[in-house]
């Protein structure tokens, strides 16, 4: 994760760093290609254009102490600016889940990972925080999807509502949420269906689903090697539907991770989760202060 964007940071610190003393004019070339590699990991313009002013700003007007160097102080504001952008309120990873059975809704285009990511989360959440999960697919659609759950549910022993042919995506939801709790479950998942472009029954149907079971948590899916487009859309769904946060997938891969940086800016929504690899433990909470340790090197 986000490895042209570190690399691209190391070395302009590096240069920074083995400098005694900074001037302004120093401080601001050392920005400008902050900016460049910002712009080059597919951050969008106004949110980096709004992290090199923050930056400015406060490069500019600190005192610099004695024990480091003035570099060493940019590169410091730097981090404490990428932990702004990237932090969301709470705990990383928390979820609304008290009041049993807690619905989470999951939501995304098809292919970002959704189906994969249910099943990642609902490992997490019975190993981790001891819940007792069901898992149900909504993917009406695509019967195929509809088995992935369930053979991911069996792999990792998590529940899944049984499939009932012709079954519409709200009388799932319905008889998920009926057995939720006559079962005693702490959660339900509901894994409504992907399209691979947004489209207004995709929204609907998403929409139809969370007005009936009132969703704890709607966790958005989004492919992190997509980049702006991944951030254009969680501004969508969160518009249509009210998104709660996001999981970023395919953090393992040599994208440019610029998605991260720009999804907390743009959407105000937090990125709680990152998926890390396709096995079912390749998911962890989005800790921002990793995220910027990494993208500083
Ligand atoms: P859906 O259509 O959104 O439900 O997508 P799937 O869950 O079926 O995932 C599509 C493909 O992406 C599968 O081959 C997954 O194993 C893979 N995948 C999902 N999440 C990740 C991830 O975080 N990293 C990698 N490398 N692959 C992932």
């Amino acid at each position: 994760m986000f490895e042209s964007l570190s690399e691209r940071l190391g070395g302009v610190f590096d240069r920074l760093t083995k400098q005694g003393a900074l001037s302004e004019d120093d401080v601001r070339t050392a920005l400008r290609e902050v900016r460049v590699a910002l712009l080059e990991a597919d951050v969008s313009l106004p949110v980096a254009r709004q992290f090199i002013k923050a930056v400015e700003k406060k490069a500019t007007g600190a005192a610099v102490t004695k024990s480091v160097t003035p570099g060493q102080q940019v590169v410091k504001i730097v981090h404490d600016e990428l932990i702004a952008t990237l932090a969301g309120e709470g705990e990383p990873g928390a979820l609304r889940i008290d009041n049993a059975p807690a619905p989470i809704l999951m939501v995304g285009l098809q292919g970002s990972g959704k189906t994969t990511t249910t099943a990642k989360l609902a490992k997490r959440l019975k190993e981790r925080d001891r819940k007792k999960v069901l898992m149900a697919s909504l993917d009406v659609n695509r019967p195929a999807a509809m088995e992935q759950l369930q053979i991911l549910g069996q792999q990792i022993g998590v529940d899944t509502l049984p499939i009932v042919k012709g079954e519409d995506p709200v009388a799932i939801a319905k008889r998920a949420k009926t057995q939720a709790s006559l079962g005693g479950y702490d959660v339900y998942m509901l894994d409504t269906a992907g399209r691979l472009h947004i489209d207004a029954e995709l929204i609907q149907q998403a929409a139809d689903v969370r007005d009936v079971v009132n969703p704890r948590e709607t966790l958005l899916v989004v492919d992190g090697l997509t980049g702006q487009d991944a951030v254009n859309v969680a501004t969508e769904f969160d518009d249509k539907i009210g998104v709660s946060g996001v999981v970023l997938t395919r953090m393992d891969g040599d994208g440019r991770g610029g998605a991260a940086l720009s999804m907390r800016a743009i959407t105000g929504k937090p990125i709680k989760f990152v998926g890390l690899g396709e096995k079912m433990d390749a998911l962890e909470t989005f800790e921002p202060e990793r995220v910027a340790g990494r993208i500083l090197g």
